[in-house]
C-alpha cells in the first residue's frame, strides 16, 4: 500500500496533519470524501447575489484604498456591467497588491456578506485574469474535511493525485450486483468531481448512487467484521440444556403474577438456544420496568437444573446486590445456593466465594466484573448473564470464552435497559441475536413528566416535602458534573444536609458512589421498608433499582443528562399502581437544543423513541458509552443517515462469507484495517 509520503508536495509536515484525518495511505485519499460542494462553474452576474452564498465573479478594480480603522485593511471595489461589489482584506501582502490594482480584470471567488461598504467578499479567492486563463471550471468543486493548517487547494492537490495513481489498479471488491451502478473508479470519480449540473441536494445528503455503492461498501465491511467474530464464538461447542420440566414451574408458582406476553415469548427464544449446542449470543432489550430480571431467572432454570452453573454480571455493586438478593429470594427455597462477588470483597469472605465458585457448591454467582477476573475458575459454568451491556465492552464478551467448562463455551445472555435503536443494535451488536420485551407489565399508571427552572427549586423542595409528610417516597437526584461521582457526591451531601435541616421531621436518607456497598444496600433497605420517605441520591440509583412504592422523582441539571439516562433514571418511579410524577430542574436559559430534548422526555414515555432521538441528536458514541464507539467509527457511513442499507448491507456480507473470501478479507483490510481478526469458519 502506498504511503502519502510518495505524493508530490507531501513531506513529514503534511504527512503529520494528513494522519490527524487518519489518512495513512494513498488509498485513504480516495475515501477521504467532500463534506460539501461549491459551484465554481459559472460566472455570476454582480446584480444576482444573495448574502450569505458563494459565487464565481468577474471584473474590473475600479479603485483600491485603505480604510483608517483599528484594524488595517485594504478595500477593492471590483465592477461588471451589472454592478459592483467591495473586496476586503485585512491580511495584506506584496502578492497580493501586485494584483489587485486599478484596472485589472479579476476572477474573485466567495462568500457575499453585509459589510461598511454594502456588500462584500472576505478574503475571497482571487486570480488575474489574462489572456491564458482558462475558461472556468465545468464541474462542482469539492470541500474536504480537513484540518487547521491544511488547506482546501493542498488537500484538493493531494487527492488528485491520489486519484491518478490509483487509476488503472483500484481492487473492485464488491460483486456487481451490490454496486448500485457504479464500478469503484466511476463513484469515486462522481464524488470528487461531480458535473456542474449534478443534483446538489441529493450529494449533500449522501443518496446520490455513487455515494451509496461505497457507503454500503463499508457497511458490507462492518458486517463481515461482526460476522467474523460471531462465527469465531460459535466455533466451540456449548453445553445443550433441555428445557427445564420443573424449575420453572417452581419459581413461577412462587410469583404474585404471571408472566407478560413478551417476558414468555423472549423465554422461549432464549430457551431454543440453549437446546443447541452452540453458544447462544442474544441480546434482551426492553424498556425499563419491563421485567428483565424474571427473564434472566427463567433462562437460568435450564442450566441449573442439570447441575451446571450460572454467572449474573451486573455494572455497579448496587445493582448486584439487588439482583443478588432476587436470586436468593426466588432460588435458595428451590434448594440452590446463591453467591455474591464484587470488588470490594476481600479476605476470607471473598476466598470462601470463589471456593464455592469453584469447586460448585456455588450454583449461582451473582456479581460486577469481579466475576470474571482471570483466576476465577467456575466449576461448571454453562451461562453467563450480562446485564446493562452498554458498558461492556466485545473483547469481554469474547475473553468469556475461556471460562467455560471442559472446552466448551458458556452460553451468552446479554440484557440491556437502554433501548438502542435498530440501527445501532445492527451496527455494534449484529454478532449477537435480539428479543425485544415491547410490552410493561399490567397496572403501571404512566408517569406525568414537567419541567422547571432550577429557580424555583425552593418551591419544588416544599411540594415534595408535604408530599413526603403525606406517606409517599420520592427520589432526589443530585447532578453536577457529568462523569464525577465525587463531586456529584459533594452535591447529594449538601442537598442532604440542607433537607435535613429545613425538614426535621422528615425521614431523609442518601446514598452516593463513594460509600461502603454495606452502608448503600442498608439506606436503600430502608427506603424499600418505607422507613425513608426521601432518598437524596446521585445516579448511582440508575439502574435497575426497584422500589414500587416510591412515585416521586426529582433530577437536578437534567439538562447535563442524555435523554437514555434520563429515561433510565426516571424509571425508578412508575413502578406500581399509583399516579408517578417525575420534575426535571433546569438551568435557565437553556439552549433551543436543550429545550427539544427535554420536550421529548415529557413527551415520551417509550424507550425507543427516546433513544432513536437521543441517536439523531447526540450521534451513536453517547449512546453505547465510549466502549463501543470505537467499533463503529465509519469513515464514510453514518448511521443515523443510512440505515435503511443496513439490512441489505449484512445479507450482502453473509454472501460474500460463503462465496468470495478472499474478498471478505481484502474489504476489512481496506475499511477496518486496525480490526482485530478472526479466523472465520
Ligand atoms: P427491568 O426490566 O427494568 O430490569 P425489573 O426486572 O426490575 O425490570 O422488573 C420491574 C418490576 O416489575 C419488578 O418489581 C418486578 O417484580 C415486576 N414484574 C416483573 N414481571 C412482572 C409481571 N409479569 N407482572 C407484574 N410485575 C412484574
Ligand atoms: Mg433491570
Amino acid at each position: 500500500m502506498a504511503e502519502v509520503h510518495q505524493l508530490k508536495g507531501v513531506g513529514n509536515a503534511s504527512a503529520a496533519l494528513l494522519e490527524k484525518l487518519h489518512i495513512f495511505t494513498t488509498e485513504d485519499l480516495l475515501f477521504h470524501l467532500p463534506r460539501d460542494y461549491e459551484d465554481r462553474s459559472t460566472i455570476i452576474a454582480m446584480n444576482q447575489l444573495t448574502v450569505g452564498r458563494s459565487y464565481l465573479l468577474e471584473g474590473t478594480v475600479s479603485s483600491v484604498d485603505f480604510p483608517p480603522g483599528k484594524r488595517q485593511s485594504m478595500a477593492a471595489q471590483l465592477q461588471d456591467d451589472t454592478g459592483k461589489i467591495t473586496l476586503r482584506f485585512y491580511h495584506i501582502y506584496k502578492g497580493l497588491t501586485d494584483r489587485i490594482q486599478v484596472g485589472h480584470r479579476l476572477r474573485v471567488f466567495g462568500e457575499v456578506r453585509v459589510g461598511a461598504r454594502g456588500l462584500e467578499l472576505y478574503h475571497p479567492e482571487i486570480q488575474l485574469i489574462t489572456s491564458y486563463t482558462p475558461l472556468p471550471k465545468t464541474q462542482l468543486t469539492a470541500i474536504y474535511p480537513s484540518t487547521e493548517g491544511l488547506t482546501q487547494p493542498k488537500l484538493r492537490q493531494y487527492i488528485e493525485q491520489a486519484l491518478h495513481l490509483h487509476s488503472d489498479h483500484l481492487p473492485e471488491l464488491l460483486p456487481k450486483q451490490f454496486c448500485h451502478g457504479y464500478d469503484l473508479q466511476q463513484a469515486l470519480h462522481y464524488i470528487h468531481h461531480p458535473p456542474a449540473n449534478a443534483n446538489m441536494l441529493q450529494l449533500a445528503q449522501a443518496t446520490h448512487p455513487a455515494q451509496q455503492r461505497l457507503i454500503f461498501e463499508e457497511l458490507v465491511a462492518h458486517q463481515i467484521s461482526l460476522l467474523t467474530r460471531r462465527a469465531y464464538l460459535q466455533q466451540t461447542q456449548a453445553p445443550s440444556f433441555a428445557p427445564s420440566q420443573q424449575l420453572t414451574k417452581q419459581l413461577l408458582a412462587g410469583l404474585p403474577f404471571a408472566l407478560t406476553q413478551a417476558q414468555r415469548r423472549v423465554s422461549h427464544e432464549i430457551m431454543q438456544d440453549l437446546k443447541a449446542n452452540k453458544p447462544m449470543l442474544r441480546l434482551v432489550q426492553g424498556d425499563v420496568g419491563a421485567g428483565k430480571t424474571l427473564v434472566a431467572a427463567l433462562a437460568a432454570c435450564h442450566p441449573l437444573e442439570e447441575a451446571w452453573q450460572v454467572a449474573l454480571m451486573a455494572p455497579t455493586e448496587i445493582l448486584a446486590e439487588q439482583h443478588y438478593l432476587n436470586f436468593k429470594k426466588w432460588f435458595e427455597p428451590l434448594g440452590f445456593t446463591v453467591v455474591w462477588l464484587a470488588g470490594k470483597q476481600k479476605g476470607k469472605a471473598r476466598n470462601a466465594v470463589e471456593q464455592a465458585v469453584s469447586d460448585g457448591t456455588a450454583q449461582l454467582a451473582i456479581g460486577t466484573h469481579a466475576l470474571f477476573q482471570q483466576h476465577i475458575q467456575f466449576h461448571k459454568l454453562g451461562l453467563v448473564i450480562i446485564d446493562e451491556q452498554h458498558r461492556f465492552g466485545v473483547d469481554q464478551r469474547l475473553a468469556l470464552r475461556d471460562k467455560g467448562y471442559a472446552h466448551s463455551t458458556p452460553h451468552q445472555l446479554v440484557m440491556t435497559a437502554t433501548p438502542i435503536p435498530r440501527t445501532l443494535a445492527m451496527s455494534a451488536y449484529g454478532d449477537l441475536d435480539t428479543s425485544i420485551i415491547d410490552e410493561l407489565p399490567p397496572g403501571r399508571t404512566p408517569i406525568q413528566t414537567v419541567t422547571i427552572p432550577l429557580d424555583r427549586r425552593e418551591q419544588v423542595l416544599q411540594r415534595i416535602a408535604s408530599n413526603c409528610a403525606e406517606g409517599k417516597q420520592a427520589y432526589w437526584v443530585c447532578t453536577l458534573v457529568e462523569q464525577s461521582e465525587s463531586l456529584d457526591a459533594q452535591a447529594a451531601e449538601a442537598t442532604y444536609r440542607e433537607m435535613t435541616e429545613k425538614f426535621p421531621d422528615l425521614n431523609i436518607g442518601l446514598v452516593h458512589g463513594k460509600m461502603k456497598a454495606d452502608q448503600k444496600q442498608q439506606i436503600m433497605q430502608q427506603f424499600k421498608d418505607n422507613q425513608l420517605q426521601l432518598l437524596i441520591a446521585t445516579t448511582v440509583i440508575e439502574v435497575g433499582v426497584d422500589v414500587p412504592n416510591a412515585s416521586i422523582m426529582v433530577i437536578e441539571n437534567a439538562e447535563r443528562l442524555g435523554l437514555s439516562q434520563l429515561h433510565q433514571l426516571r424509571g425508578r418511579v412508575g413502578r406500581g399502581a399509583q399516579a408517578s410524577f417525575c420534575a426535571l430542574l433546569y438551568k435557565h436559559p437553556l439552549s433551543q437544543n436543550g429545550l427539544e430534548r427535554l420536550k421529548i422526555l415529557r413527551e415520551s414515555n417509550d424507550g425507543f423513541v427516546i433513544a432513536e432521538k437521543d441517536l439523531e441528536i447526540r450521534g451513536p458514541g453517547e449512546i453505547l458509552g465510549t466502549k463501543q464507539t470505537g467499533d463503529i467509527g465509519f469513515r464514510v457511513a453514518k448511521l443515523e443517515r443510512d440505515d435503511h442499507l443496513l439490512a441489505a448491507a449484512h445479507r450482502a456480507a453473509a454472501s460474500i462469507l460463503q462465496q468470495h473470501p478472499e474478498l471478505a478479507e481484502a474489504l476489512l483490510q481496506r475499511w477496518l484495517p486496525q480490526a482485530p481478526r478472526y479466523a472465520y469458519v
